[in-house]
């Protein structure tokens, strides 16, 4: 989750723990200070209260890409420098 927030240029406006909040960049909050978005890197979770979007740390790439959850998972392999797990399960 980290990684991809960091792909994302993404900054907190607040910390408490593992719970991040700042503005969204699915629906792209209008205010820089805005914490409609909260995200759990402990859970790898994340969720807006502006536009309602959740899920885990791919839904996000996903969404933020505007990419299927497949293709959102070999982008964020390969700009962060992750062997992509393509062999095996994802193997087609
Ligand atoms: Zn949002």
């Amino acid at each position: 989750m980290r990684r991809i927030l960091e792909l994302m240029d993404w900054q907190e406006v607040t910390c408490h723990g593992d719970q991040l909040r700042g503005p969204c960049p699915i629906h792209k909050s209008s205010s820089e200070r805005s914490r409609s978005f909260s995200v759990n890197l402990n859970k790898n979770a994340y969720h807006c209260f502006g536009c309602g979007s959740k899920g885990n740390q791919l839904d996000l790439a996903s969404e933020y890409f505007g990419l299927s959850l497949y293709q959102a998972a070999r982008e964020v392999c390969q700009r962060t420098g992750i062997e992509v797990p393509i062999r095996g399960a994802f193997r087609r």
